[in-house]
Parts: structure tokens; sequence; C-alpha cells
């Protein structure tokens, strides 16, 4: 349980990793970085998805970089997906961070690179849609963790709301068809 995906995006110079993970994934991350030819400071923009404690516990490696989450999330957002007692501190921390509240739906990072709402699963959880040659590819977090989600129309486990867990997941599909088609087990 708790396997949040660290996935790392270049585009027009920029590098923007989206979620970064929990403690027990810290030196596999600095791992990876390093096999990248980067170090932590290297990173221009943290994209934390939502704010369960899987995907964003080392964003306090990341220190030079922006961090960027959707304003819904850090207001609502709880580390454990219920209330509990270190949501608090931990949004203390991203406050002394580079913190910037992404206010609307569709925030443009760099040319290729977006946030699209995809709430839910999470208060104010957001995907990333990234326009490759091939065609465009979303970067889901949790809104869509598998391909079993994808076929019952909601991930395993949502803590905010089941329709619009349901509706992100309609959205991301629809955003990706054309790169879906691509893929045999469809
Ligand atoms: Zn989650």
């Amino acid at each position: 349980m708790g396997a949040g995906s660290v996935t790392l995006i270049e585009d027009e110079g920029k590098r923007l990793l989206v979620d970064v993970g929990h403690f027990g994934n810290r030196d596999q991350l600095r791992t990876a970085l390093s096999k990248a030819g980067l170090e932590p400071r290297e990173v221009d923009y943290v994209v934390l998805t939502h704010i369960h404690w899987d995907h964003c516990l080392n964003v306090d490696m990341f220190t030079s970089s922006e961090i960027l989450t959707r304003d819904k999330e850090f207001n609502l957002g709880t580390l454990s997906g219920i209330r509990d007692v270190s949501t608090d501190s931990f949004k203390e921390l991203l406050k002394r961070m580079r913190l910037k509240l992404i206010s609307s739906d569709e925030f443009a990072l760099t040319k290729n690179v977006r946030t699209i709402d995809t709430f839910g699963h999470a208060p104010g959880h957001v995907s990333l849609t990234v326009t490759e040659p091939s065609g465009l590819v979303v970067v889901s977090g949790d809104a869509l963790p598998n391909l079993r989600a994808l076929k019952r129309g909601l991930p395993d486990f949502v803590f905010h709301d089941e329709t619009m867990a349901r509706t992100s997941i309609g959205r991301i599909y629809s955003t990706s068809r054309d790169t879906w088609k691509l893929m045999r087990w469809t």
C-alpha cells in the first residue's frame, strides 16, 4: 500500500517532477534522479497531484523548486485522506517552501505540459497532460492509478467524491483517447 509513482518530465529546458513519493522511496528517488544526471536542486517544478502521504512526503528534498498543487487540495486535502494530526504541520512546511497554488483548470506549466482538474479521489487532485509527438499522455496519479480503475470506471480508493472520481476517469480517457488506441490491451 502507498506506492505513488514519480514521473520526470522535461520540456522547454524545464524539469518537472510529478509527485515525489514518501520516506520509504527517498533513497530510490535520489538514485533515480542521479541516474538521470540530476540533483534535486536542478528540478524546476514539483507538481503534487494531491497531498496524500505516499505522493508528497519527500517534497522537502526540493527546496530550490517551485512546488505546485491545486488550491482546493491545499485547503481541503489531508495526508491520509481523512482528518489527521500531521496534515497541519505538513502544510506549514509547504508554506515555507516556494509554494504556488494552482487556481484554475488547465493551468499551463510549459508549452506542452498543463494540469487538468481530476477531483474525486482527493478534493483537489490534478493530473498532467503532456503533448508528445506520438500523442497526448496523461500522468493521472490516483485519479486513474491502474487498468482495473479504467475498466471499473472508479479508482479502488475514493476519499472525497465518487461521482467526481468517475467523471475524472472519463475526462482522462477522453483527453487521451487517441493514445489509448495505440495500446493493444485496451
Ligand atoms: Zn491518493
